[in-house]
């Protein structure tokens, strides 16, 4: 497989390059970074209801772990497959060092929908796929999390099965699980509120202020995009439409989050819920609005829509939801544009507070962690708008450039093995 034919990758490598040549970026690091540092690709072998059996393919990709052990979530989706999973571990890379935690980029998935699956057969999937890539996982090697169609249940599981090949109870083997097995408090919410952070820093920085006037639209009902939206209704702003596979909701008076999430875990999806206007995921990109969070999957906006979105702020909750063509050509037109590396980083470095937590076996209150992870997004997004004065560039390639120069750093000091 040629990983240049994804189109996640193939934008990954081409940020890389151009905040390469802006920053001077030696070419010897610049060749090291453009190839994932290892790759694991596993057939996942199941026995479904029905009593058949049907394999899917898995695959955990390294990228880099210069800093530290590989971090990245592990994704069941039906777009899943190597090059992809490669272009999201190139990103964790990023992210991690942007924020300046001591861990490597990496990401997991399978190939799969999720909603096609009973309960006990994502059990069986996620036990296999564990027992399958346990060879380079582990709390000093490669710690996964949770992304698109996994949750803190799969991480139960997966710590489960890793514990039972162990022989004693691994829980620094994953992050992103449930408290009663070594979680942390303000895990499940930390990527929708590290997100909210962001726009209210973005915000400030335009002289605009998130209150009831602020219009937000947002792609994706999931782990992100539900707490982003509570913590921006919270301050009042108006949630005037969301969205899930299934289609998307728009009430221009703002929709009932609570309400939409009740029926979600009823129905599973938004389609058909009552009191709201039903229409399209493309439809809802076009809407007008103070605030836009693509929430769900990547490539959402491409050079072919690009020209239709309206929004002033655009915060990136997803992985990659914009191609470089529409970043460079929505930058131009004057919207802020909140890098994912940057945006989204409050999962990462949540699931970095659990790993220490769990490695101490001390736990710490929710106050002290939502307050660690504000202080870490305010320095990291001051840095970022620092790296874009200085540059000239927009913020998606000033995020890349200081998470390069601290990769470069450590990247030289630790030298080239064997040398
Ligand atoms: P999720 O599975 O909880 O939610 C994904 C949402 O996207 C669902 O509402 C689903 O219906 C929707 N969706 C899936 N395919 C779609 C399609 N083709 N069109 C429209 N909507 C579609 O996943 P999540 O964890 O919320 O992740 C969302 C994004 O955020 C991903 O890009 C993920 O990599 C990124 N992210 C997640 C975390 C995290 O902590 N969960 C952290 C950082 C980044």
């Amino acid at each position: 497989m040629n990983l240049m034919d994804n189109p996640l990758y193939k934008d990954a490598l081409a940020q890389l390059y151009q905040a390469g040549n802006t920053m001077g970026l030696d070419p010897n690091i610049l060749e090291r970074l453009k190839h994932p540092k290892r790759a694991l690709v596993v057939s996942v072998p199941i026995r479904l209801d029905d009593g058949s059996v049907r394999t899917f393919m898995g695959y955990r990709v390294q990228h880099n772990m210069t800093i530290g052990p590989g971090k990245g979530g592990i994704r069941f989706h039906p777009n899943v497959d190597l090059a992809e999973t490669a272009g999201l571990a190139m990103l964790m890379t990023f992210k991690c060092a942007l924020v300046g935690l001591p861990l490597g980029g990496a990401k997991g998935g399978i190939n799969v929908d999720p909603n096609e699956l009973s309960r006990q057969e994502l059990q069986a999937l996620t036990r296999r796929y564990a027992t399958e890539i346990s060879m380079i996982v582990g709390p000093n090697m490669d710690i996964p999390a949770p992304d698109i169609g996994t949750d803190g249940q799969t991480m139960a599981w997966f710590m489960d099965t890793y514990s039972q090949i162990k022989g004693f109870a691994v829980p620094g083997v994953v992050t992103g699980k449930p408290i009663s097995v070594g979680g942390s408090l303000g895990r499940t919410e930390s990527t929708g509120k590290g997100v909210v952070y962001c726009v209210n820093f973005a915000a400030q920085k335009m002289g605009m202020k998130i209150d009831h006037t602020t219009r937000v639209v947002i792609h994706g009902f999931g782990k992100v995009a539900i707490p982003a939206a509570m913590d921006l209704m919270a301050q009042g702003a108006k949630i005037i439409a969301v969205s899930d596979v299934s289609g998307a909701i728009y009430n221009p008076e703002g929709i009932d989050i609570k309400k939409a999430v009740e029926w979600t875990r009823e129905k599973r999806f938004l389609k058909g819920l009552p009191g709201v206007e039903h229409i399209s995921n493309e439809e809802l990109i076009g809407m007008e609005c103070d605030v836009f969070i693509p929430a769900a999957i990547d490539g959402i906006i491409t050079e072919a829509n690009m020209h239709t979105v309206r929004t002033k702020i655009i915060a990136e909750g997803a992985n990659g939801p914009l191609t470089k063509g529409a970043v460079d050509y929505l930058h131009n037109k004057g919207v802020f544009i909140i890098p994912d590396i940057l945006c989204n980083a409050g999962g990462v470095i949540v699931s970095y507070f659990e790993w220490v937590q769990g490695m101490q076996n001390f736990f710490w209150g929710l106050d002290e962690i939502n307050k660690k992870l504000h202080d870490i997004l305010k320095q990291s997004f001051s840095e970022v708008v620092g790296a874009a004065d200085q540059y000239k560039v927009n913020m998606k390639t000033a995020a890349l450039i200081v998470a390069l120069r601290r990769l470069e750093r450590a990247m030289k000091l630790r030298g080239l093995f064997p040398g």
